[in-house]
């Protein structure tokens, strides 16, 4: 088998008192997300779609929430450990697509930035990279400014 393909969703609590990161790029707005690492649901998603793809279960599997090591920590270096794993089987990123779910604030401004930051994290070319932002038409949680959403989907090629 050649191609692997892989799905990774993410939700997060939005909270004052904390810095709003997603793609790893730093949004300014009045609230961020809540988490034991630094929430960034779309690396999150990311992480779970590459994951999936080679069945090898779940983030919460690799860096457990309980565990203090990775209270605070940077998701974009937990990208770079599952983007590692994948490596030493011998996959690779041939694409991958997300998209982000928030009400506020708009995200259009930042996604170039965030193409950027992730793909120098995978060692990709921007254009592998696809985001797209939405909103959830005011509605449910994600609608209400309660939470931001993120869906990944990946697909692995075998090096
Ligand atoms: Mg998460």
């Amino acid at each position: 088998m050649d191609f692997r393909i892989g799905n990774g969703y993410d939700i997060h609590r939005l909270v004052g008192d904390r810095p709003l990161i997603l793609g790893g790029v730093h949004i300014p707005h009045e609230l961020g997300l809540l988490g034991h690492s630094d929430a960034d649901a779309l690396t999150h998603a990311i992480m779970d779609a590459m994951l999936g793809a080679l069945s090898l279960g779940d983030i919460g599997h690799y860096f457990p929430p309980t565990d203090p090591q990775w209270k605070g920590a940077d998701s974009l270096e937990l990208l770079q450990q599952v983007n590692a794993l994948i490596h030493q089987k011998n996959w690779r990123i041939g694409n991958l697509d997300t998209v982000i779910v928030a009400e506020r604030p708009k995200i259009k401004p930042h996604i170039q930035a965030m193409r950027d930051r992730l793909a120098a994290t995978l060692g990709l070319a921007p254009d592998q990279i696809g985001i797209k932002a939405t909103t959830n038409e005011k509605l449910d949680a994600v609608g209400r400014e309660e939470g931001i959403a993120a869906y990944a989907v990946v697909l692995l090629i075998q090096s």
